[in-house]
C-alpha cells in the first residue's frame, strides 16, 4: 500500500476494496483521474469525500459487446444513442463498452470516423470493434491502419449476408495476425445453418418455440472449430463473440489444450435464462443468435465464468422495440435477432452470480473488469492499483431492485426487456469514470467518456 505524497482531491472513504492483489477495508485516493492512494481507513484525506460504508469498492465493468445505435435491417437505427445507452450502463456500474464500426462498402477509415464521432456523446470510455465483411488490397492496408489508430479488435460474420466464406475467414486471419490484431468472430456455421433451418421446416412451421433447434450448438462448434484451424495456422489470437453453450465452448478449450490463444465472451442472456423461455407466450423476446440453450449448458458457462476461462460476459445490447420484434411473433424467420441489455449486465451478473454463491467477489471482478480489460488491450482499466484509471464502482450489495421495462431507473431503453420481473440486490452508489461522478448525487458525467486506444499484443 502506498501513502500519497500529495493530498489527492478526493477519497473513497470506509468500504471493502477489491485491489488488484488484495481485498480489505481501504481508502482510496484520486487525483485527476487516476488512483493516487490505496491506503488503511483514515490515513487517505482529500477536500472531496465518497461515503463508501456497506459497500464494495471495486473496478467498473467493461461491456466488450454493445451495439449502441445500431443500423437495423429493416431500416432505421435502434431506440438509443451513445449518450442515453451509456448513461444507463454507467448507472449499473459499467464504465467502459465496446461497440462497433458497422461494416459497409466504401473506406473503412471513414467509417471508423464517423462512428468515433458519435460515440463521442459516451459518458464512460469507449473503443470499437471494426466489422470487416469483405477483403481485398484496399482492405488489408486498411486492418494494418485501424490497429495503429487503436482499433485493434474486429468482427468477422460467419454467415447472414455480411459474412465471409472459408477461404477469406482464413485470409482474413493471416492479414490481421500479421498486423498485430484480434481478429473475432459471430461463430455459426452457415451451411449446417441453412441445413437446419430447412430440417426445422420439413417437420414444422419456423414458429418460436421451435427456434432453438433451427440453430444447434453443433453450428457453432463447427464454425469454431474452422477458425481455431486458422489460428494455429498462423500463430493468431482469436476471439469468439457470444459463446452460448457447452458444444462450442468445449471446442474452444480443445483448441486451448494444443496451444491455441482463443478468447472467448458468454453473454449474460445465457447464464440468466435457459431455453424453457421459448416456450413462453412471450418466447418472442429471447430470438437471439445464437440462442438461449439448456439448462445444462447454463450451468456449464456459469463454472466457465468463475474459474476464468471464459474472458468476459457481454450484453449484446442492441435497442430494438417490441415493434421491431412484432413481424416475428409468428415466424422467428422474420424476427430481427437481439435484445437491450446494456443496464441490467452487470446487476444480472452480480446477482445470479455472487448472491446465489456461483462467485466470489474476486471472480466478480475478474470476469467483469480485470479479464477483458487484458483481452482487449484496455490500458490502465479493469483494476484499483495506484496508477491506474480511476474507473470504480461503490456498490452497495444490498440495495434491492425489480427490473421493470416501466421504469426508467431499470430500463435498457426499449419498451420491451428480457429481464422484466426480476428482483435482486446490489447496485451502484456512486459509478466514478476517470474519477468524474458518472452515477450518483452530484453527477457531471455527460459527454466526458473517451476513446481508450486499445493496444492488444
Ligand atoms: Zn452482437
Amino acid at each position: 500500500m502506498t501513502e500519497p505524497d500529495t493530498r489527492p482531491q478526493q477519497v473513497i472513504r470506509g468500504g471493502h476494496v477489491v485491489t488488484a492483489h488484495d481485498e480489505g477495508a481501504f481508502d482510496v485516493g484520486i487525483t485527476d483521474g487516476r488512483i493516487v492512494a490505496i491506503g488503511a481507513p483514515g490515513t487517505v484525506t482529500a477536500d472531496r469525500v465518497l461515503d463508501a460504508r456497506g459497500c464494495i469498492v471495486m473496478p467498473g465493468g467493461i461491456d466488450p459487446h454493445t451495439h449502441i445505435a445500431w443500423p437495423l435491417a429493416s431500416g432505421g437505427t435502434g431506440h438509443d444513442d451513445f449518450g442515453s445507452a451509456t448513461a444507463r450502463a454507467a448507472a449499473w456500474g459499467t464504465t467502459a463498452v465496446i461497440d462497433f464500426v458497422p461494416g459497409r462498402q466504401g473506406s473503412l477509415i471513414a467509417a471508423a470516423e464517423e462512428r468515433l464521432e458519435q460515440a463521442g456523446a459516451s459518458v464512460i470510455d469507449y473503443t470499437l470493434h471494426p466489422v470487416i465483411t469483405e477483403l481485398n488490397a484496399e482492405r488489408n492496408a486498411e486492418i494494418a491502419q485501424l490497429i495503429s489508430m487503436g482499433l485493434s479488435s474486429f468482427k468477422v460474420y460467419t454467415t447472414y449476408d455480411s459474412r465471409m466464406e472459408t477461404a477469406d475467414i482464413r485470409r482474413f486471419i493471416r492479414v490481421a495476425a500479421e498486423a498485430g490484431g484480434l481478429p473475432g468472430f459471430h461463430a455459426e456455421h452457415h451451411a449446417l445453418l441453412t441445413d437446419a433451418l430447412a430440417a426445422t421446416r420439413t417437420h414444422g412451421p419456423t414458429t418460436i418455440p421451435r427456434f432453438p433447434q433451427s440453430r444447434p450448438g453443433h453450428t457453432e462448434r463447427a464454425s469454431i472449430r474452422e477458425i481455431v484451424g486458422f489460428a494455429e495456422e498462423f500463430d493468431s489470437p482469436v476471439y469468439i463473440y457470444h459463446v452460448s453453450g457447452l458444444d462450442a465452448f468445449g471446442q474452444i478449450q480443445e483448441a486451448r489444450s494444443v496451444g491455441v490463444d482463443v478468447r472467448a465472451e458468454t453473454c449474460a442472456h445465457y447464464l440468466v435464462h435457459d431455453d424453457s423461455a421459448y416456450q413462453r407466450k412471450d418466447g418472442w423476446k429471447y430470438v437471439i443468435t445464437p440462442p438461449i440453450r439448456s439448462q445444462h449448458d447454463r450451468d456449464g458457462l456459469w463454472q466457465a465464468v468463475a474459474d476464468g476461462t471464459l474472458n468476459a460476459v457481454a450484453s449484446d445490447h442492441c435497442c430494438y422495440s417490441l415493434a421491431d420484434k412484432s413481424a416475428g411473433f409468428q415466424d422467428f424467420t422474420a424476427m430481427e435477432p437481439g435484445a437491450p441489455g446494456i443496464a441490467s449486465r452487470m446487476p444480472m451478473l452480480w446477482n445470479f452470480g455472487v448472491n446465489s454463491g456461483r462467485l466470489t467477489t474476486r471472480q466478480f471482478v475478474d470476469i467483469n473488469s480485470r479479464i477483458p480489460a487484458e483481452t482487449f488491450g484496455l490500458g490502465d482499466k479493469g483494476r484499483i492499483e495506484i496508477g491506474a484509471d480511476a474507473d470504480i464502482v461503490v456498490w452497495d450489495p444490498d440495495a434491492s431492485w425489480t427490473w421493470s421495462v416501466g421504469e426508467p431507473e431499470t430500463a435498457n431503453g426499449s419498451d420491451y426487456d428480457i429481464y422484466d420481473g426480476i428482483a435482486g440486490h446490489g447496485r451502484p452508489r456512486y459509478t466514478l469514470s476517470r474519477g468524474r461522478t458518472v452515477f450518483g448525487p452530484e453527477v457531471s458525467g455527460a459527454g466526458h467518456g473517451q476513446f481508450i486506444a486499445q493496444r492488444i499484443r
